[in-house]
């Protein structure tokens, strides 16, 4: 098979070594392979990102060594795409908007339930369903109703069909149960590798129903990656190990979106001397300042381990 991969930063804040090495791993992978590399600009949040920023990267990722096979794909271009893959998640009735502030969601779930640890999915708390039972009516009819566009929409997990779960075991009781599943070749959910499966009930009680498009922004970083990794023909996501509880979601659009499913490598974080894991705003490890401290790209490989 082919084997097409990508880095796709948000050019929200310079590059630092966690971002190096995801960089180079996912490379040198594509090359090992003698597959792509792509790049994807990730600038869906307008108001942080900066072509500045963009332009540091597209440096710093050059400076590296690093040799991209297309031209980068901007999420801020795309806008079309999500909309019509919006279009068809509302079409078959998954959507509802939402319109609860954070500050919502907690009052939601910790008023009968004080002192009771509550689940937490990839996005946090794993969402009470406030709004789920409102506009009933549309979802129900959802052609005679456009899209709402200047709302936040959530998919209802709890109505994805068994259909968009490949597997089916049945059980000694007579009865059956669904999985969807993915091939993780780093570390996956809980450290496990190898195929990872999961059912309808792990999807509504650990993740919940999620985010697909944000008030301010007409899309939401998993429905964006979802449908642009399709878009780049990615067949190996290479990616932070902070990503990979979000695989589950992004495995779940991919079927409700009939789009393929590429396999998964989630690598270990870079952390700091306090074995905490580096953020964007640790300019401190930014590559740009090792960069004027006069290391070569062979520094940087041997810092991050490889
Ligand atoms: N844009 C994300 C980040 O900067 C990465 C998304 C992904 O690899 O799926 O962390
Ligand atoms: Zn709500």
């Amino acid at each position: 098979m082919a084997f097409v991969t990508r880095f796709a930063p948000s050019p929200t804040g310079p590059l630092h070594l966690g971002h190096a090495y995801s960089a180079l791993l996912a490379h040198d992978m594509a090359r090992y392979e003698g597959g792509s590399f792509l790049l994807r600009m990730e600038d869906i949040d307008r108001q942080r990102s900066r072509p500045d920023w963009e332009r540091q990267i597209l440096d710093d990722l050059a400076w590296l060594g690093i040799v991209w096979d297309a031209e980068p794909m901007r999420q801020s271009e795309r806008q079309p795409a999500y909309d019509k893959a919006l279009n068809d998640l509302w079409l078959a009735g998954l959507l509802y908007p939402c319109t609860c502030s954070r500050r919502d969601i907690e009052a939601a779930l910790s008023a009968p339930q004080e002192g009771v640890d509550l689940p937490t999915g990839p996005d946090g708390p794993v969402y009470p369903g406030t709004c789920r039972n409102r506009m009933n009516w549309e979802r129900t009819f959802p052609d005679g109703h456009d899209r709402p566009r200047d709302a936040t929409l959530r998919l209802e997990v709890a109505c994805i069909g068994p259909q968009h779960f490949q597997h089916r075991i049945d059980t000694p009781d007579g009865g059956w149960h669904s999985y969807a599943g993915y091939v993780e070749t780093g570390i996956g959910p809980g450290g496990a590798k190898g195929l990872i499966e999961f059912t309808p009930d792990d999807i509504c009680k650990q993740v919940g129903d999620f985010v697909v498009a944000r008030k301010d922004m007409g899309t939401s970083y998993h429905l964006s990656v979802v449908v642009d990794d399709a878009e780049q023909g990615v067949t190996h996501v290479v990616r932070g190990a902070d990503l990979s509880e979000a695989t589950r979601i992004h495995v779940m659009l991919q079927r409700l979106l009939n789009l393929p499913t590429p396999a998964y490598h989630h690598h270990r974080l870079i952390r700091d001397d306090n074995g905490k894991r580096l953020a964007k705003r640790d300019d401190a490890r930014a590559l740009a300042k090792y960069r004027a401290e006069g290391a070569t790209p062979q520094d940087i490989r041997r810092m991050v381990g490889l």
